[in-house]
């Protein structure tokens, strides 16, 4: 039992290092086209874990350097399925499961034991969140905007679609889960129900998306949601991810009054995403000079875990890390 308790508070004692609110890095994707990365691909960024690992650990140093206290791993959309249809077998699919843990690791380490000798750096050392992304991620046809997965999809179907996903990144030893983009309770229930089939030991966050503001994507309300996270130990953090900024103020109070866990918020640039043409659509809704002030806000309002998703980039994560390490 004593090994739980350590293992739960591993999430607690960087919150604490890092004064009341750690950073999470940034989008992943948008980084690896900058470096000349292609992933127009149902796959995705998990594309690089395939052709390019050198680039998602570079990725992965560039937010370490940038102040991010935490790495999100690269398999937000990486999945046995999706490899299996690339034409892999599923043991070199759980290879690359396994290597998008170890590359964010490797990077971690590296960074750490460099930055650990210079003297009066003002880093943490990061912890290794192992990205566990939607179901809607893995069918690539925007549903896990929409919340909706269709009439077939049950609990226990959803459940087996996770199953060995949660296996092999546990099995890979990252430090923390990050349940991403979930669009609806009935899949916040799957991932809850599988930390305690599996009995996962180390930490977890479940995030939700929201396009309205206010609710899940499904228009279910997140008290619905909530009510049944609330009740599991293993979850030590809800929270919300790739929904655009001005969403975070209001999503931040409406959590603080539902849960007790510790709130994580990750939002995207506010561009929006077409899931459909896999494209983002232009329009001007971030506001880089202002990202300071912002995360100094949501910070105020009670998050206590802040980071960027799709389209924020390692100069918005060095923004928001100053922000908070600035009393
Ligand atoms: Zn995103």
């Amino acid at each position: 039992m004593g090994n739980i308790k350590s293992e739960n508070s591993l999430l607690e004692d960087l919150i604490k290092k890092a004064g009341g609110c750690a950073v999470i890095d940034g989008g992943f994707a948008t980084q690896l086209e900058r470096h000349g990365a292609a992933i127009n691909d149902p796959l995705w960024s998990a594309l690089c874990l395939i052709k390019s690992p050198h680039l998602v650990k570079k990725v992965h140093l560039e937010y370490l350097e940038a102040g991010a206290d935490i790495l999100v791993t690269s398999s937000y959309q990486a999945t046995l399925p999706g490899f299996v249809s690339k034409g892999l077998s599923i043991q070199e699919g759980e290879l690359l499961l396994e290597r998008s843990v170890k590359l964010a690791v490797e990077a971690r380490d590296s960074f750490w034991n460099s930055i650990k000798k210079t003297s009066g750096h003002n880093y943490r050392r990061a912890l290794v969140a192992a990205s566990v992304g939607s179901y809607g991620a893995y069918l690539a046809d925007g549903s896990e905007y929409s919340g909706c997965f269709g009439p077939n999809v049950t609990l226990e179907k959803l459940k087996e679609f996770h199953r060995r996903r949660l296996q092999v990144l546990v099995e890979a030893g990252p430090d923390l889960l990050a349940f991403e983009t979930i669009p609806n309770k009935l899949e916040a229930q799957a991932c809850v129900e599988l930390l305690d089939e599996e009995n996962v030991q180390i930490p977890s966050w479940i995030c939700f998306t929201s396009v309205d503001g206010e609710n899940a994507p499904s228009g279910e309300s997140f008290k619905e949601c909530l009510d049944l996270i609330n009740k599991n130990d293993k979850v030590n953090a809800v929270g919300i991810n790739c929904a655009p900024p001005h969403f975070m103020e209001n999503l931040i109070c409406q959590f603080k009054q539902l849960t007790k866990k510790a709130i994580v918020v990750y939002p995207n640039s506010g561009e929006v995403w077409d899931g459909i043409a896999k494209k983002w659509l232009p329009s001007k809704c971030f506001d880089d000079d202002n990202i300071e002030g912002q995360a100094r806000q949501w910070r105020d309002l009670g998050a206590s875990i802040i980071g960027g998703c799709c389209r924020t980039t390692p100069s918005t994560i060095e923004a928001i890390s100053k922000a908070l390490r600035e009393k």
